[in-house]
């Protein structure tokens, strides 16, 4: 793209001023500066830096922090990219790539003096290999497109967040993600080959290949999970898996949370590896029935579903085995899915449960945390002394099998309170897990939300390793910062942390 035809014209709005109580003449002199070095390598579409059209963007799924970027691009092609990446670079304007932009710990949360990169328009699916059991897809390519594009050939991409009709690839290998079905197929980690893509320099960078192993450090692995903060990801190769024959779902109900929780425990200590094994407490259940009415049992204090796929002689035994220990581990009731629409019935509840509890809260915190399978019970209770301590309602879903909580906190983002006890309600719940074992995040990220919370899990020498990891990508700093290593340096001359970790603007 030359200058000529891609520099603002006098019909196109020039950059914010700033507002005239709280004067930015930093912000609005860095906009002008940044605004017109991009336009000179995009065309008009594809750059956005009004507050009009940036606003759409300040946010990702933890809605209660926003901030506006300087300007949002969205290339369209590698070349753009590119140029955008080391005119950024050259300028050391951060960048923070996005994808759907569905993430729910603000990792694609805009830096305020910072460039929001969405990688929307990389949205084809490249290859698909049936053979090899391959796809070569574009990272804006949305979870669920790749499932709907391998079907014919009998496939699927197994990762399956509830938000795959929206989420794309790129954010599911910075977040890797998990889902229902990760309990026996793995995380996104265990279903990516090779990821393609650029250095915060705007230098061509492919991390892993097609082989099983590679020489060197696994930088793949690295790169899987690192929220944006290592290198922008424009194609990733991904395993596909053939589609079970046939599938079929349990619902069990427990009359007390400690019976559901220990069944979990017991189904995988059997040598079972359900293809899902998901829990819900009895707050959840109500919220989700309302909604859908997915034929949950509302008596119950916990449901459990687990789901088992194969061949049709496999199912039948496993079903009867998973039967077998969920009854002798207290179920008061078991229901089989008999067909293919009973079984969607009772995973339509599970897969709805935040849209469920969107509706009877202004808003909600999704928390993330990971403990060890035997103590979801406690866990659970903990959380339930924690609603009475706060004075704020939690409904909980997990995906019980990996020990992955999810739990619900409901508040009203418009009462500056309620906000701060949510937010110290989801600190505690951080902290309870690593207590009990566990980890921080499960699948959702660290981001912005649990910044804080990394000191609950990590030594400061475990924290600088990482910081010195990142330092090795990204030496200035500019992928994303303020985000997931609590490290006051990062951003070092440039003040960056002032503007965002140091005091989070809320919605
Ligand atoms: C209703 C709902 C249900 C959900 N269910 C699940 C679930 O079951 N399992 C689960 O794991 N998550 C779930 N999530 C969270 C979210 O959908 C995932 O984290 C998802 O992977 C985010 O993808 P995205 O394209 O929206 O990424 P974004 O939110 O746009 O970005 C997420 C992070 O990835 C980075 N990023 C995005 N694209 C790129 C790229 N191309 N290169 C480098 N970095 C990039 C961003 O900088 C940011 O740090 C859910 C969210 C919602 C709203």
């Amino acid at each position: 793209m030359t200058a000529a035809s891609t520099a603002p014209t006098a019909p196109r709005p020039t950059p914010d001023a700033p507002p005239p109580a709280a004067p930015l003449p930093e912000r609005a002199a860095r906009q002008r500066e940044v605004v017109a070095a991009l336009a000179a390598l995009l065309p008009a579409h594809s750059l956005l830096w009004t507050a009009e059209d940036t606003t759409p963007y300040e946010c990702d799924g933890l809605t209660a922090y926003r901030q506006r970027p300087l300007a949002v691009c969205l290339p369209e092609t590698e070349e753009e990219v590119q140029a955008v990446l080391r005119t950024c670079h050259r300028l050391q304007v951060p960048v923070v790539a996005r994808g759907a932009g569905t993430g729910l710990s603000g990792g694609a949360m805009p830096h305020g003096l910072g460039v929001t990169l969405s990688l929307a328009r990389f949205n084809r699916i490249l290859e698909l290999d049936p053979r090899a059991r391959t796809a070569r897809v574009q990272c804006g390519v949305r979870n669920l497109a790749i499932s709907e594009a391998a079907a014919p050939h009998g496939l699927y991409y197994a990762p399956d967040p509830s938000s795959q009709i929206a989420c794309t690839i790129g954010g599911n290998i910075a977040e890797n993600s998990g889902g229902v079905h990760c309990l026996k197929y793995g995380l996104t980690v265990h279903n990516v080959l090779a990821v393609r893509g650029f250095t915060v320099q705007g230098e061509p960078v492919q991390f892993g290949s097609g082989a099983l192993d590679g020489p060197g450090y696994d930088l793949l692995a690295a790169v899987i999970g690192s929220e944006g903060m290592l290198a922008v990801a424009i194609e990733a190769t991904v395993k596909l898996v053939p589609k079970p024959q046939l599938a079929r779902c349990i619902m069990a109900s427990f009359d007390d949370v400690r019976k559901a929780g220990d069944a979990v425990a017991a189904v995988i200590a059997a040598g079972i590896i359900p293809a899902g094994l998901e829990m819900m407490d009895k707050p959840m259940t109500a919220a989700v029935e309302d909604f859908v009415h997915a034929g949950y049992d509302l008596t119950a204090e916990a449901i459990l579903l687990c789901e088992s796929d194969g061949t049709p002689e496999e199912v039948e035994e496993e079903i009867a085995r998973m039967s077998e220990v969920l009854s002798h581990a207290g179920a008061t009731a078991l229901a089989v899915s008999q067909n293919e629409a009973e079984r969607m019935r009772f995973w339509s509840g599970r897969k709805n449960a935040f849209p469920a509890s969107g509706r009877i809260s202004p808003d909600y915190m999704c928390m993330d945390s990971t403990i060890p399978r035997k103590r979801l019970a406690d866990i659970l209770l903990a959380i339930q002394d924690m609603e009475k301590k706060y004075g704020l309602r939690c409904c909980n879903v997990f995906h019980a099998g990996d020990g992955n909580l999810h739990p619900l906190i409901l508040f009203d983002a418009n009462d500056a309170d309620q906000l701060h006890r949510a937010e110290q309600f989801g600190a505690d719940i951080m902290k309870t897990s690593v207590a009990f074992g566990g980890a921080i995040t499960g699948e959702h990220g660290v981001g912005v939300e649990k910044l804080a919370s990394m000191r609950e899990q990590f030594t400061d020498a475990e924290l600088e390793q990482m910081e010195r990891l990142k330092r090795a990508f990204d030496p200035l700093g500019l992928f994303n910062p303020g985000k997931v290593i609590p490290t006051p340096n990062r951003c070092g001359d440039m003040g960056m942390m002032k503007t965002l970790a140091g005091s989070l603007p809320r919605a």
